[in-house]
């Protein structure tokens, strides 16, 4: 048996696990947006850092220097620099997020692959965008890339309170609840993220995930204000949140050497790289440092497909005619 033969055998195990009789059109695609459908690496990951900074300047009266200490410190020990803000400094989120993501230039800064929303169209199921960023410039990034006509919602970081706490990816609370409130059995949903540590606290609930690594960088962040927060990171203490990230990181310890170099190409190194091991962190990275296409690791055991696009998602489908 050739080894192409196999692989597409396993591909086809892995996506066939749904019920019987359950067609490939009950899929719900659940599409994170910055690097999954557009390189957000080159240019706006790191305006988001510059307008995040000012912002946290302007709170504290300080200057950048500092701002952009308490923001990288903010967004280690909370998983996002919002949720520090919030805490700390009673930002309006909503404020905040806006000022963090004006771009006049948008339109220049938004990169796709060619052919996406063809890609996109030939991809059987209904399909929502879920992102950890604010609804207004999602929606302007998919006008952009000419892909909104895909997608029959939205939902963006103003739709993830729980309970009066924001609760942005990767909090389980926060995706099932959104899945009972539109009527989606979690073994229907497929969860297409560039952010691993999204993928792994999401596995075992059931959804189904897809690792874009297209667009992966060794320096540029994957979502720098909100990444990995532990579920219980708003009612615990800071210990807590720390104790229940290292019994995270040692319960995945067979995946923790592959997924160190992702978690520093992705900026969601839920721990702070080792001193001298890299030098300072992805978000501190001086700007105009180089990027470089990420060395990305095979696929951990949580990930049911690895894509490098939605090109070649849709191809792995139709090949194995799910
Ligand atoms: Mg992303």
């Amino acid at each position: 048996m050739s080894s192409s033969h196999s692989t597409s055998r396993r591909i086809q195990a892995r996506l066939r696990r749904r019920p019987a009789g359950d067609q490939s059109g009950d899929t719900v695609w659940l599409f994170d947006l910055d690097n999954t459908l557009h390189d957000a690496s080159h240019a706006i990951f790191p305006a988001i850092n510059r307008l995040m900074t000012a912002y946290v300047a302007r709170v504290l009266g300080c200057d950048d220097a500092t701002a952009s200490r308490v923001r990288v410190d903010y967004w280690q020990r909370y998983g996002a620099t919002l949720l520090g803000m919030i805490r700390h400094h009673g930002v309006d989120p909503a404020d905040f997020l806006r000022a963090a993501h004006e771009f006049p230039e948008l339109a220049d800064m938004v990169r796709v692959r060619r052919g996406l929303a063809a890609h996109l169209r030939r991809l059987p199921g209904r399909k929502i965008i879920v992102t950890n960023a604010p609804q207004a410039y999602a929606r302007a990034v998919l006008d952009i890339a000419g892909i909104s006509h895909c997608f029959e919602r939205v939902i963006a970081i103003e739709q993830m309170w729980v309970h009066g706490h924001l609760r942005p990816k990767p909090d389980r609370r926060m995706l099932r609840r959104l899945l009972a409130q539109s009527g989606i059995a979690p073994h229907r949903a497929v969860l297409v993220e560039d952010t691993l540590s999204h993928l792994k606290r999401y596995a075992g609930t059931g959804i189904r995930t897809a690792w874009v690594t297209g667009y992966l960088r060794t320096i540029a962040p994957s979502r720098p204000h909100v990444v990995a927060a532990p579920e219980a990171s708003g009612s615990r203490g800071d210990a807590a949140v720390r104790s229940t990230l290292d019994a995270e990181d040692r319960q995945h310890a067979s995946h923790a050497a592959q997924e160190h170099s992702v978690t520093l190409v992705a900026a969601e190194s839920q721990v702070p790289p080792a001193a001298g091991a890299t030098g300072l962190s992805p978000q501190s990275q001086p700007e105009n440092a180089p990027r470089v296409r990420a060395r990305v690791p095979n696929r951990p055991a949580y990930v049911d497909i690895k894509v490098q696009s939605m090109h070649q998602l849709q191809q792995r489908l139709r090949r194995t005619g799910s």
